[in-house]
């Protein structure tokens, strides 16, 4: 994780910055979420790396803050109740993640998402967001080879296994009723 955020989350920040430093005037004042909804209409030199850039750079920066140090937290409140009503329990929930996120093909992340305000899964490839289809993102899990191939090589389903012990729960509560709002 380390090695994560350092390498590849500081690379994916310094090429979006790079990107928008060549056409300042299109992002102007735009926030990261404007950015991955609106960059297909931004010049035509920028517009994959806003894409992949932009998405990496944002989907990581959530990604750091829905875990914690503390483990084995459990989801309560609203969120919890939510995910029973959308899935069953909150057992079945993780259950049916972490199938999606380990059938994902190649790189990607797989996300519990806040759609027309009703919490669904979903998966996205390479560093595509959530956002750009609309959808709020409560919960995600990068699935990419450099997410855990130092910890546990090859075994994704390891890693997945691993991580739900250090999913931060109070910040999908955060998150899941801000959006709510
Ligand atoms: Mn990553």
């Amino acid at each position: 994780m380390q090695l994560h955020h350092d390498k590849h989350h500081v690379g994916y920040t310094n090429n979006l910055n790079a990107a928008l430093e060549k056409h300042p005037d299109w992002a102007g004042s735009k926030s990261i979420e404007e950015i991955l909804k609106t960059y297909s209409t931004a010049p035509d030199d920028i517009k994959n790396a806003l894409r992949n850039h932009g998405g990496g750079f944002y989907n990581h920066s959530l990604f750091w803050l829905m875990m914690t140090p503390k483990k084995d937290q459990a989801p309560s409140g609203a969120v919890a109740d939510a995910i029973t009503e959308a899935f069953g329990s909150v057992d079945a929930f993780k259950q049916q993640f972490s199938d999606s996120a380990k059938k994902i093909f190649g790189s990607g992340w797989e996300w519990l998402v806040l759609d027309n305000g009703k919490l669904a899964l979903t998966s996205t490839p390479n560093q595509d967001s959530p956002v750009t289809q609309g959808k709020i993102p409560i919960l995600g899990l990068d699935v990419w080879e450099h997410a855990y191939y130092i910890d546990v090589g090859p075994d994704r389903a390891k890693y997945i296994d691993n991580w739900w012990h250090i999913v931060n729960w109070d910040d999908v509560a955060k998150r899941f009723d801000s959006a709510k709002k």
